[in-house]
């Protein structure tokens, strides 16, 4: 990193940028921890972001526009609350902001847009953003202090004993032997493999395809590689971005083949059945007395 901009972690007040960015020896200083101290408090400063980009006063004073691209589902509360806080807005505003696409969550210059970008990182499992101009700095997340002996922790990942899909993500603290921030998330969201998903689609029902070919539009935002074609689909895309387009595949019963292949369970939806699949069936199946009803009751 060309540049560092440095923060006091209990005043959260400025970056500072570091002037020492080279050891003794020529080689790259970015020791998470700064040598030179908050002129306020005394306390060491510590990384916050850097860069290539020389942080000039357009850099600091710039305005920088987060938006919400995607909430998952079932954290609304919890999206809420982050949303009332970071917009400054009433719960009313906050749903509003979670129910618009591409919402604009908040503005503000280089420092304020950072603050916002580590709590958002906090919450991550939930709440996808994008920032336009994009931020220039690369955020190294969680450097926190740890409060009982104030050293560094360190990344840590542990997949949970009881729950094989699911792992605890946080900063560590190595001399204390205790967590200092964690939170669980699946090992799918956490899954940095890109998969390779490919699909014939010839032979299947037209229908089924321009379905399936209308979700694939939709997920024009997501960050995946896709061609799409009348007879093929290609699909290159991390196991977060491409779970949907899988539960559709299984729950059509569509053949697919992925590299390398999937380790996380597939979700399959219920297939209602229609009248018209049931006189099919009947057909099949001369002399079966059913309805659509005693079939849907069984799913
Ligand atoms: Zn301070
Ligand atoms: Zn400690």
């Amino acid at each position: 990193m060309d540049y560092i901009l440095d923060i006091c972690p209990k005043c959260m007040d400025k970056l500072y940028e570091r002037e020492k960015t080279l050891d003794d020896n020529g080689r790259e200083y970015n020791d998470p921890v700064s040598e030179a101290f908050c002129p306020n408090c005394g306390h060491r400063l510590i990384m916050a972001c850097g860069g290539a980009k020389k942080p000039d006063s357009t850099v600091y004073d710039t305005a920088y526009k987060i938006f919400i691209s995607y909430t998952a589902d079932g954290q609304e509360e919890e999206a809420i609350d982050i949303v009332m806080k970071l917009g400054r807005c009433s719960r009313d505003a906050a749903l509003e902001k979670l129910n618009t696409e591409h919402c604009l969550l908040c503005e503000g210059n280089l420092l304020e847009t950072y603050l916002c970008i580590r709590e958002l990182a906090e919450v991550n499992c939930f709440l996808v953003y994008e920032t336009e101009p994009e931020f220039p700095y690369d955020i190294p997340l969680f450097t926190f202090f740890c409060p009982t002996c104030g050293g560094i922790p360190v990344m840590k990942e542990e997949i949970l004993e009881n729950s094989p899909f699911e792992v605890e993500v946080g900063i560590f603290c190595e001399k204390c032997n205790k967590w200092v921030k964690t939170y669980i998330t699946s090992r799918k969201d956490i899954d940095n493999t890109v998969y390779h998903l490919r699909v014939c689609l010839k032979g299947i029902e037209s229908n089924v395809k321009m379905e399936l070919l209308e979700k694939l539009e939709a997920y024009e935002d997501w960050k995946i590689k896709k061609e799409v074609t009348e007879e093929r689909i290609a699909v290159d895309g991390l196991a977060s971005n491409i779970s949907d387009i899988l539960t559709d595949l299984k729950s059509n019963d569509i053949s697919y083949e992925i590299e390398p292949p999937y380790p996380y369970e597939i979700p399959v939806y219920k297939k209602l059945w229609t009248e018209e699949d049931v006189e099919l069936l009947k057909a099949m199946n001369p002399g079966l007395n059913v309805t659509a009803e005693e079939l849907n009751d069984l799913n």
